[in-house]
């Protein structure tokens, strides 16, 4: 199983922290915590353990979503899987998971780790849903999945992502083992 997996932390780098147009993401001021934070922290777990399980692993968190998805292109990824925090109104909460309509292989990714994630962390499962507006789904050549582990702006929710990252990285990891071993 060499599966060339490439995995993109949500929003902007950690590097371009306090220059003028840096995105976090969403942010919970209340903790605080930032949707970026989190993400590059899971992302790289993620990382450890598929590299554990036998795939080559690439992680590229950027602001520029056309240099991501033309990364992954250029590598020759397998696989895509971007990882990000929802937000919405404080009160949603759960996991959900993003593919392009037509991405039939990354259907079949998406709800192994949305499986994963939801059995694990005990999340509201939002279940799967179509994107077509998202540049790293519509971008990238290979199947490719953009996980919304839960909601940033949501109490619970938060404090799961706040001090369990790394149960969301080994059940994203489990969902993309699972989904090369079928
Ligand atoms: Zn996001």
């Amino acid at each position: 199983m060499m599966a060339k997996i490439f995995i993109n932390p949500g929003h902007d780098e950690l590097s371009l922290k306090g220059t003028p147009d840096y995105d976090p993401g969403a942010v919970n001021y209340d903790i605080p915590l930032y949707e970026n934070e989190v993400a590059w922290n899971v992302g790289n777990l993620v990382a450890e353990y598929l590299e554990a399980a036998g795939c080559e692993v690439k992680v590229l968190q950027s602001e520029s979503l056309r240099h991501i998805y033309e990364s992954a292109n250029e590598w020759g990824a397998d696989y895509f899987v971007s990882i990000h925090c929802n937000a919405f109104n404080a009160s949603a909460h759960g996991t959900e998971t993003l593919t392009y309509p037509s991405d039939v292989e990354g259907y079949k990714l998406a709800g192994c780790i949305q499986a994963q994630i939801v059995d694990s962390l005990d999340t509201l499962d939002r279940g799967l849903k179509a994107r077509t507006d998202l540049a790293v789904l519509n971008g990238t050549d290979m199947p490719a999945v953009l996980v919304e582990m839960a909601f940033i702006d949501e109490e619970d929710d938060a404090i799961l992502l706040r001090d369990n990252q790394d149960d969301f990285a080994r059940a994203i990891a489990r969902g993309v083992t699972d989904f090369l071993s079928e």
